[in-house]
């Protein structure tokens, strides 16, 4: 039985219906005629938060250039794609300015994971709001050349940082994290996290180090983390999560050995499942209240893909 048919069928902030028109960043002339276009529309991110339109019937991100530059001035403006032929562009505010903003009527300021998880937009706007939110973190990370430390300057609509001393590019970064579960037979190694919800249980996960491929950064931090060998990894899925600029590559790993040695600097707590018990949990039925990380993320289709096909996940 599947454990629950509703939930969407694919992790949030992936999916873009955005046609990124690559094509277009590096000519001035062209971004500031979609910048012109009146069917531009924007995404207002400051720092962690995302200004949303208070409606009558719910929430809308999406602003005009003109509405987005009167809340506050912008520091960057990044051109995200189009949309149908519809311009998109991410506007960035000074950090500074969002506080104040709260107490604005008209507009809500909250933060991706909350809007995912509350559904508060529709979800098609999810993953340009991570591709945004990402590329204007990436901005604020970056205003000086890791070269020379001369300050840099933004280019391609976003797309690359100059430094007019050295005549360095930068281009934004996206840093692999890899998530991953871990399967003996028809069990599987769930760890806590301490700033998770107490009752909340997940998949290992860490980020992938220079020099390592993906199956050598999942047995590695599997052995770190609970002290199981790995032998055979496969790759399931992955998912942009834009906090600030990770790609979660989603695997499953075929344990070796049964007994788990936690890394308390990582984690806090770890210990096998089996497949009935991640049913309850997926359902919000377990007898203790214990969870899975909701659908937004990854972990949970890892997990629900597991309880669905058991063994299988390596075929
Ligand atoms: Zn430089």
């Amino acid at each position: 039985m599947p454990p629950d048919p509703s939930p969407p069928s694919r992790p949030a902030y992936g999916g873009s219906r955005i046609e990124r028109a690559a094509a277009c960043r590096g000519d001035e002339a062209v971004l500031a005629a979609l910048a012109a276009d009146e069917r531009a529309r924007c995404y207002v991110i400051g720092g962690e938060f995302v200004v949303l339109k208070k409606e009558r019937d719910g929430f809308d991100p999406l602003f005009s250039l003109q509405a987005a530059h009167a809340i506050g001035a912008a520091r960057e403006r990044v051109f995200l794609g189009t949309l149908d032929g519809a311009p998109r562009f991410g506007v960035g505010l000074e950090p500074a300015l969002i506080e104040p903003l709260k107490a604005r009527d008209d507009l809500k300021i909250t933060d991706l994971r909350t809007i995912a998880l509350q559904g508060a937009v529709a979800a098609d706007h999810l993953s340009p709001l991570a591709e945004a939110k990402a590329l204007i973190g990436w901005h604020a990370r970056h205003r000086f050349c890791s070269d020379c430390g001369a300050p840099t300057l933004p280019a391609q609509g976003g797309w690359r940082r100059d430094c007019p001393a050295c005549k360095a590019e930068h281009f934004p970064r996206t840093d692999p994290a890899v998530i991953m579960l871990a399967i003996a037979g028809k069990r599987c190694v769930l760890g806590r996290s301490p700033r998770f919800p107490k009752t909340m249980w997940s998949c290992l996960s860490g980020f992938a180090e220079p020099g390592e491929s993906i199956e050598e950064a999942v047995r590695r931090e599997v052995r770190e983390e609970v002290g199981l060998a790995c032998v055979r990894v496969k790759y399931f899925a992955s998912q942009p999560w834009p906090f600030p600029a990770s790609l979660m590559i989603g695997c499953y790993a075929e344990a070796r050995g049964e007994t788990i040695v936690i890394d308390r600097s990582e984690i806090e707590e770890a210990r096998w499942f089996d497949r009935e018990e991640l049913e309850l949990m997926l359902r919000r039925a377990h007898p203790q209240g214990l969870t899975t990380p909701p659908p937004l993320a990854i972990a949970y289709h890892i997990i629900r893909g597991f309880v669905e096909k058991g063994g299988d996940v390596f075929n």
